[in-house]
């Protein structure tokens, strides 16, 4: 296996501390990747590490694992009508980036990293301070100061060493990104970086076995940077190159009205995603203006007959509430795809099997 630059095709070691690529900009991502095989699940392994044979380890690693994945897929009763609640929030951090980070500090232990940096509103953050306290690395995290107080003591609590950034979301992406580039620290970023989108796609297997290996019909998530809804479209496509199913499940992606470059995108036709002007939203997770796999998302929703939906403060703040009186409490982030939800819905018919990933606990953001 090798980093490939998917611009330019620029061709980088595995261990690399390159984010983008050094040429062009453009993302890196991990070519040679193992294929996904049914016959190498590990029935007995009840975390997302039942497929980890079909995951991008390096030679000799070691995963770091606290049990994550395979979260319960709840049949849920709402306004009516019926979907699939994938319970994402019941991982050891609270989130469903935990995904993502054991993948890819397991990856980073086999390298020899000692030291990372992130930037983050919470949620990613709070996960890397968990399984790099599991892996004995340390971990500089740049936040916004907005984020959550319940988040930053979180990430604290792990002992991670959190900067505290002033402004947009954006200027703690910048202050990580200098921090890396100053100093010898990997820049373990969750939506650069490949070997935790590798491990998202893990999202969409773990669909296709509990739904008695079939892909659900359509699959809503919040996005932000995207790398959860494009790594469960990601993992649907390898289930159909593999012949496990015919048909790609439609994607939707769901953004709060103050930050939706997607659905902006989207509802105007474009082939690409403009960034929009930074913003805040209680949906805290997805308030990225710029995101690093819009393109790549964009092309996903149009390729699978899904779609990109917008939803105001209130129908989060909403949500988050009805959702509760309904035994499921999640933060206002999560709660975006269940707003979304309510305007999707009349495309679906009583048939159809929908998935909502449930992705942060609502303990996370008790305050909003
Ligand atoms: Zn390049």
């Amino acid at each position: 296996m090798q980093i490939i630059c998917v611009t330019c095709g620029a061709r980088y070691p595995l261990d690399t501390r390159a984010w983008v690529c050094e040429n062009c900009r453009g993302l890196l991502e991990i070519a040679g990747a193992p294929r996904f095989d049914p016959a190498l699940i590990d029935a007995n392994e009840k975390s997302l590490w039942r497929y980890r044979a079909m995951l991008p380890m390096p030679d000799g690693a070691i995963s770091v694992s606290m049990g994550e994945g395979f979260t319960p897929l709840v049949e849920t009763r709402f306004d009516g009508a019926t979907f699939f609640a994938k319970l994402d929030f019941l991982m050891p951090s609270g989130s469903f980036k935990d995904r993502g980070t054991t993948v890819l500090v397991s990856a980073l232990k086999s390298f020899g990293v000692a030291r990372v940096v992130e930037d983050s509103s919470g949620n990613a953050a709070a996960s890397l301070a968990a399984y790099t306290a599991r892996a004995n690395i340390a971990a500089d995290i740049f936040a916004p100061a907005h984020a959550s107080p319940a988040k930053l003591a979180q990430i604290a609590i792990y002992g991670a060493h959190v900067n505290k950034i002033d402004g947009v979301r954006e200027n703690s992406a910048r202050a990580a990104q200098l921090a890396a580039a100053r100093g010898d620290a990997y820049y373990a970023s969750h939506y650069y970086n490949p070997f935790a989108l590798a491990g998202m796609k893990t999202n969409a297997w773990e669909m296709w076995e509990q739904l008695g290996r079939r892909a659900p019909n359509a699959v809503i998530a919040p996005v932000g940077h995207g790398t959860n809804l494009l790594g469960i479209a990601r993992g649907f496509q390898d289930l159909r190159d593999a012949g496990l199913i015919e048909n790609l499940p439609r994607v939707f992606a769901a953004q709060a009205e103050n930050v939706a470059p997607l659905a902006r995108a989207f509802a105007r036709g474009f082939d690409h995603v403009p960034a929009t002007d930074p913003a805040l939203t209680i949906a805290e997770g997805i308030a990225i203006s710029r995101p690093a796999h819009g393109n790549e998302i964009l092309r996903a929703l149009i390729a699978s007959r899904g779609g990109a939906i917008a939803v105001s403060e209130d129908a989060i703040a909403q949500a988050r509430n009805d959702l509760a009186r309904a035994g499921l409490y999640i933060e206002p982030t999560s709660a975006t795809a269940v707003a979304a939800w309510r305007i999707a819905r009349e495309q679906f018919t009583a048939d159809d099997v929908v998935v909502i990933t449930l992705t942060g606990s609502g303990l996370k953001a008790t305050q909003s």
